[in-house]
């Protein structure tokens, strides 16, 4: 156990020598916990290799998945990325600052542990003030995952990472919830065709409006074993209670759901149902059911805001067993429909 710094900044104001302090501490080799758009990031230096090397030990990470680094300006590109193409300055352009993580091909001299030894580094600015201003004074490439413990929801609340991380890393930056509420889109540049790794904020739809229509692939996460990012491989974004992952008609789902709540009813065991606004009248109010609401349905963004805050909450009251409505896959809602798909284990059931 060390002793952690917990620091309370205004998202709208940050306290320019809070931050000071904080930059201070990540040049010395300390870890950071600091707000993006995203959420929650677990910051260190990328110079200082026993600091990212804390990361992977703090959180419980698997070596093999490699680290987004987070810069502030866009020259910053440059010392990072061995060749920036007019495509990842376009997307830059574009994108920047904002929740877009672009694979690029790296510079000699960015330490392994970074990009657990591949050719290739991930790169993002992020527009969220007190991330701005913290890598603007920490002045030097900041690497840093999502700041929860591996295979946990990630952090949308300063609470989230004070639950995983309190008494293992020198400071957190408390900013209260971070906004878009999903992590980055992961954006592979070196391959033949821009290739999506993992959805999220920046929508495909959002790329091929800049790039082209059709010039954007998103394979199939869904049937594919083969792990794209590093990263998706392993079990992700999980509460205790197992996950039922449903798609189907909202009618055939409201019929499924009854059956669920009065098996629940009469076992007097608790769950929870995660879903839509709109399927809210299809779930009676009692106390064996805990619902869920990911907001309204043509909305995704509401979701994708609450979703992991939920998916904590569901540790906190204690459900046994988790029902999912699969999101709308438009928008930002490809990005919600992947990560409850992950944190399913890789399972949709089709509802007929
Ligand atoms: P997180 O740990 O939540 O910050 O997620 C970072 C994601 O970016 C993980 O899925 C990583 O596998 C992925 N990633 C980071 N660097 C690379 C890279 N060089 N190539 C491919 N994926 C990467
Ligand atoms: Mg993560």
């Amino acid at each position: 156990m060390i002793k952690t710094e917990i620091i309370r900044v205004n998202p709208e104001a940050p306290d320019g020598e809070a931050l000071a302090q904080a930059a201070a501490i990540l040049r010395q080799g300390g870890l950071v916990a600091f707000p993006t758009e995203t959420v929650y990031g677990l910051g260190a230096v990328i110079y200082n290799r026993t600091s990212v090397q804390k990361i992977f030990t703090v959180k419980g990470r698997p070596g093999d998945n490699p680290l987004i680094v987070h810069i502030y300006r866009e020259e910053q590109l440059h010392e990072l990325a061995r060749e920036t193409s007019a495509t990842a300055l376009i997307l830059a352009r574009r994108f920047w600052p904002g929740p877009l993580t672009m694979i690029l091909p790296k510079k000699e001299g960015i330490p392994a542990e970074v990009s657990a030894g591949l050719p290739t580094v991930a790169v993002r600015w992020p527009s969220h003030p007190v991330a701005r201003e913290l890598l603007r004074q920490t002045d030097r490439p900041v690497a840093a995952p999502s700041a929860n413990l591996s295979g946990r929801p990630s952090p949308t609340r300063g609470s989230h990472v004070i639950a995983d991380l309190d008494g293992k890393v020198e400071m957190i930056i408390d900013a209260g919830p971070t906004g878009v509420g999903v992590e980055s889109t992961v954006l592979d540049l070196t391959s033949a065709r821009p290739r999506i790794l993992r959805p999220g904020g920046v929508t495909r739809e959002m790329l091929e409006a800049v790039l082209g229509e059709g010039s954007v692939d998103a394979p199939e996460q869904v049937k594919t074993d083969r792990p794209l990012a590093p990263g998706m491989k392993y079990r992700h974004y999980a509460p205790q209670a197992p996950i039922h992952f449903m798609a189907g008609a909202p009618a055939s789902i409201h019929r499924f759901l009854q059956g669920r709540i009065e098996e629940a009813r009469q076992a007097g065991k608790k769950i929870g149902i995660l879903a839509y606004d709109e399927d809210r009248s299809a779930v009676p109010s009692l106390p064996e059911v805990e619902f869920l609401s990911l907001g309204r349905r043509t909305n995704p963004a509401e979701g994708a805001e609450r979703l992991f805050h939920l998916l904590r909450l569901c540790d906190q009251v204690g459900v046994e067993e988790i029902y999912a409505v699969a999101p709308p896959r438009t928008g930002v809602g490809e990005a919600v429909y992947n990560r409850l798909f992950k944190a399913a284990g890789g399972k949709v059931e089709e509802i007929k």
